[in-house]
């Protein structure tokens, strides 16, 4: 923008940086090797190369874009490299990109049906599909929510509204009945954070033991829940996982509903990453049961191909989610919502204004389609069960725990190396592989024991990317191990 001009970029600015940007982003995504997987960046780097000062006259776009090769892309961690394979690697594809071009443009704010009657409309439509794709019954509510900790959280907030004998929304927790709700060792952190961000505390949040496959103990659940009662608790909830993310072990939902059943107990279910296996008909069974929970989050952000940020929650009692949550000023009432001819989504969780999430989420669906989206997570679970394969037939290499999806668990081995060596040996081979920036691995503690995590999810990753990066961990391990 010129000094002294009042307005927006003008519109010819926009074509030619716009033609610019996306000129960019195709041949970043053509060729994301080209940059290191891992950022190689020192702490401070990056603000060191920004000035400290924000700048008191207009820049020129051609400087600023300059500046951000220059000076933000060498920070970058690329998550969209196809040789990302630490946390749970995610996707930013193309239909998706320009899904949040288009959203940004539109830059609507949908917090009311009126605000923006499409923006509400398509996300009630395009999370009705995906219900439809993981087989999930009609009778679930779909609602975007920025991130699975906020729909866990959310989840919660309406467990605790379903607790029928003290009013928590209106008189808060005091004087009401100690609430306590129940999550597997192995359930994502997100869980007890809600639990102490709802005042729950994390003594009101109790870790249910898991089986040898990291699976929550049903028969230790029934037991918890016995015992808490008979101290005077009040179990209100049971946060089961689809997926969890050390290992990506399922709990076992169908005898957890039981247990929910029996104890009238809000079960939800974080699926985050697993949860949108369900989309594959032979991997449905990820989401056996989950017919029976209250509520459920999936994360098309997570391994749907969709830009960060798109959590799909889905509560099978909309009511007490909005009871929970609903506050309408006067400012906020509009004549369709009074009349209850419209949902909106302001209602149903923490935020008012809202991101056109929809929109990125509807493109990615019909670009791929149900099958393509499918045949994707197939070929991640595919080259998953290939490595897993690689793993247990080199001995200098153990598996750690089962491969049920794109995930695996392992840890250098060799013969005859002591116990206490093997935890130095595998850090320092993690930081040698990620040191290179040919691959990216994260790590996690299974019952005691540093073990790498090898996550496969990049709409980009092939059968060459997992195979270097796996030949990368033997060439690293080799010089570790045998220096001479
Ligand atoms: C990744 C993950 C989360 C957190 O997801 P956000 O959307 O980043 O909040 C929660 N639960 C599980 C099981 C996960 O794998």
């Amino acid at each position: 923008m010129k000094d002294g001009r009042l307005g927006d970029m003008p519109a010819d600015e926009f074509e030619e940086y716009g033609r610019r940007a996306v000129a960019w982003v195709a041949e970043y995504l053509a060729h994301p090797e080209r940059y290191p997987v891992l950022a190689k960046v020192a702490p401070g780097d990056v603000t060191r190369a920004l000035p400290a000062e924000p700048p008191m006259r207009a820049e020129p776009m051609e400087a600023i874009l300059a500046d951000f090769e220059r000076a933000i892309v060498p920070g970058i961690t690329h998550w969209n490299h196809p040789s990302f394979f630490a946390y749970f690697a995610i996707s930013g594809s193309g239909p998706g990109i320009l899904g949040e071009l288009l959203a940004a443009a539109l830059n609507v704010n949908a917090m009311l049906w009126k605000t923006s009657p499409a923006a509400t409309e398509l996300e009630e439509v395009t999370l009705g599909w995906l219900r439809q794709m993981v087989g999930l019954p009609d009778a679930f509510m779909g609602i975007i929510m920025d991130t699975a900790s906020v729909a866990s959280l959310c989840a919660i907030a309406a467990a605790r509204e379903a607790v029928g004998e003290h009013r928590f929304r209106d008189d808060g927790s005091s004087g009401g009945p100690r609430l306590r709700m129940y999550t597997s060792e192995q359930a994502h952190s997100s869980i007890e954070k809600a639990g102490i961000v709802l005042g729950l505390g994390r003594a009101g949040v109790r870790k249910i033991p898991v089986d040898g496959r990291f699976r929550m103990d049903p028969a230790a659940l029934r037991t918890a829940i016995e015992e808490d009662r008979g101290a005077g608790w009040r179990p209100f909830c049971v946060a089961a996982t689809v997926g969890t993310t050390s290992t990506t072990s399922v709990d076992p939902i169908p005898a957890i509903a039981e247990v929910c059943r029996a104890e009238d107990l809000w079960l939800h279910v974080d699926g985050a990453y697993a949860g949108i296996a369900a989309i594959a008909p032979e991997l449905r069974w990820a989401l056996a049961g989950c017919d029976r929970a209250d509520s459920i989050v999936i994360n098309p952000h997570k391994w749907l191909f969709t830009p960060i940020d798109c959590s799909a929650f889905y509560c099978r009692r909309p009511d007490v989610l909005r009871a929970a949550f609903s506050l309408v000023p006067e400012y906020l009432r509009t004549a369709e919502a009074d009349q209850t001819a419209v949902r909106d989504f302001m209602d149903y969780g923490v935020q008012l204004g809202r991101r056109f999430r929809a929109l990125k989420l509807w493109m990615v669906i019909r670009y791929f389609g149900w099958e393509g989206l499918a045949a994707r997570i197939r070929a991640h679970v595919h080259l998953g069960q290939r490595l897993a394969e690689w793993i247990d037939a080199d001995p200098d290499f153990e598996r750690l725990a089962p491969t049920p999806f794109s995930t695996v668990c392992f840890r250098a081995h060799p013969p005859a190396t002591p116990e206490e060596a093997l935890e130095p040996l595998n850090t320092a081979l993690l930081e040698a592989v990620n040191a290179s920036g040919r691959a990216y691995l994260s790590h996690t503690r299974l019952r005691g024991t540093y073990t790498l995590r090898f996550a496969i999810g990049n709409i980009r990753t092939t059968e060459e990317h997992v195979r270097a990066a796996w030949d990368l961990i033997r060439a690293e391990l080799r010089r570790l191990h045998d220096p001479g």
